[in-house]
Formats: structure tokens, sequence, C-alpha cells
């Protein structure tokens, strides 16, 4: 299907990607670059990339696929970086977790070429991050978001969802406002919560014998405090306004229980939950609720 991809950012999820389409047969040749040397030797160690490329701009030359899987805040650097090799027969993409950020950087860079960007974010991944950890089969099963904007081609958005497709992935559309509002409620405020939750307990006297005595349920709503802090961080900086507007709602519904609590009402604290727990109830991963 594609003849060269061009990969910059041979981390977890560059990596994994890079190991899915060549596993797929979708692509021949990976050029790749990461910040650092070290990681680009590694990837080609680990047979992620054929060739290393000494700049973003080298790993492009001669691609007819490129995949930005950096951290969204060097999206903006990493468009200014390849786009005088950018040509009319590449596809770009990019799979960073926030996509108004992203979008509008590749608005102020990309010009005439910004029609060949099909903004894309796997609803995949893990807590851990780095090169070391890229996975083949990452992919498989999963939702893609792809967030075309009104300049986006028409035949790059189908060779993308075409793409994704073949990597095993379901892929839904929208538009990136509507992203980002969406993933603040069900990603980033979850993992502001853990990280919160973590930091408060840890942050006591008694902290660490409280975290010895914690059960399945503490890991369950724990486990995605252990992501990696600097994707974290830029994610919650580059969606601060749907993830302030997610926490004012979240704080809304927190104080009111509070306050049943407090005041022992009883029944009023039981029909919250019974309305929490129906609802997590029947909610199923990728399904829309009725
Ligand atoms: P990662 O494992 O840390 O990989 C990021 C890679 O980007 C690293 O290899 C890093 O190089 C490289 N890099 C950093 N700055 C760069 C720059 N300016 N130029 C070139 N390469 C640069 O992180 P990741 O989990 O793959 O995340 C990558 C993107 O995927 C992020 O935008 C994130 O929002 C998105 N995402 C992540 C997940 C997840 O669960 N992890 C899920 C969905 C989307 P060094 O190794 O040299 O530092």
């Amino acid at each position: 299907m594609f003849e060269q991809l061009g990969l910059i950012g041979c981390g977890l999820m560059g990596g994994s990607f890079a190991l899915a389409v060549k596993k797929a047969g979708l692509v021949k040749r990976v050029v790749g670059y990461s910040k650092s040397p070290s990681t680009t030797e590694r990837a080609r160690q680990m047979g992620i990339i054929d060739v290393e490329a000494p700049s973003a701009l080298l790993a492009v030359s001669g691609a007819d696929l490129v995949l930005v899987a950096v951290p969204v805040s060097a999206s903006e650097a990493t468009f200014k970086a390849i786009r005088h090799l950018i040509t009319p027969n590449m596809l770009i993409m990019d799979v960073g977790s926030t996509k108004l950020d992203v979008v509008e950087a590749a608005r102020r860079v990309l010009g005439a070429h910004l029609g060949s960007f099909v903004p894309a974010h796997p609803i995949a991944g893990k807590e851990v991050s780095g090169v070391e950890h890229a996975d083949a089969e990452l992919y498989i099963g999963k939702q893609v978001i792809l967030t075309p904007v009104e300049k986006t081609q028409v035949g790059k958005l189908k060779k993308a969802i075409d793409l994704w497709e073949a990597m095993g992935c379901h892929v839904q559309q929208m538009a990136p406002e509507s992203h980002d509002a969406a993933f603040a409620a069900v990603s980033h405020m979850p993992h502001l919560l853990a990280f919160a939750l973590m930091h408060a307990i840890t942050s006591q006297p008694l902290g660490k014998d409280f975290l010895a005595l914690g059960g399945p349920g503490f890991r369950d709503f724990t486990r995605i405090a252990a992501s990696d802090p600097k994707m974290w961080r830029d994610v919650l900086v580059a969606n601060k306004h749907e993830v302030v507007e997610q926490a004012k709602m979240f704080q809304r519904s927190l104080l009111n229980m509070l306050q049943l609590v407090e005041d022992s009402q009883g029944e009023k604290l039981e029909a919250m939950i019974e309305q929490a727990s129906q609802s997590r109830a029947h909610w199923r991963m990728g399904q829309k609720g009725k």
C-alpha cells in the first residue's frame, strides 16, 4: 500500500505503528528519527525501523507515509522541521492524544500541505512509554478517531481510513473540538483524578501505611496514575479549557455527594450511587449509550 514510512518519534506509539504496518505488509521500508540518537538506534536494533535518519526532515525525504508520534507539545516544531520536504503524494498523520492544539499547529505551519494531514488519535496505549515497549499488536481491535478539517483532501482521508482499518482498527471521525471535549471527560479527567488521589494519599504522614492496605478497587482506580508524567503534563495543558470544564462538573457532583454524606442523607446518597452504578453497569467500551 505504501512504499516508505517516515516515522518521527520512535517511542511506544510510533514504534508500535511501524511494527504493525510492517507486519501487515502495508509499508515496505521504515525510516525513523527520534530526538535521542540512542532511541533511534534502539528502534533499528529492534527491527522497528530499517534506516536511522539524522533529522526529522531527512526521515520524511522520499516517504509516501509520514507518522508524527511525538509528545503533543513537540508537534509544531516537528511540522516546521519537515515542511520543506513534504510532497503532494504524502499522507501525513499524527497520534496525539489531543487534537485541536495539533490541528492549530498544522494550520499555522503546513500551509498548502494542510490537506495532506489527517489528524489521528488511536485509543490504544499503555502506562509505560518508550521504544522498548513497542508492540505490533497494540492497535488491533482498537478505535481510532480521525479529526479531518475543511482542507483535508478526501483522497488522503480515505487512504488514512483504509490504512487504520487494514491494521485492525475501528475508525470514527469527529471534529477536533468535539474530540477534545469528549476525551477531557473520559480520559483526561480520570487521569487527573488518579494522579490527584495518589498525590493526596502519599502526602499524608500515614500515606504509605494506607497504600499497603489497598485492594483490587484501589488497584483498578489508580492503574492509570502510573502513566508517563511528561506525556500527561502535555495533554492536560494542551486541553486545559475542556479539562477545567469537566473538573467543574466533577467538583459539583463530588460536593453534592459529600454534603449528603455529612448530613447523613442516606437515601439521596444511595440514589446518586444507584444512578452511577447503573450507568457503569451498562457501559461498554466503544458503544454508544441508549
Ligand atoms: P514515547 O514512548 O515517550 O515516545 C515519544 C517519542 O517521541 C520518543 O521516542 C521521543 O524521543 C520522541 N520525541 C520527543 N520529542 C521529539 C522531537 N521534538 N522530535 C522527534 N522525536 C521526539 O510516547 P508515546 O506514548 O509514544 O506518545 C507519543 C504520542 O502518542 C503523544 O502525542 C501521546 O499524546 C500520544 N498517545 C499516547 C498514548 C499512550 O497511551 N501512551 C495513547 C494515545 C496517544 P526520545 O526517546 O529521544 O525522548
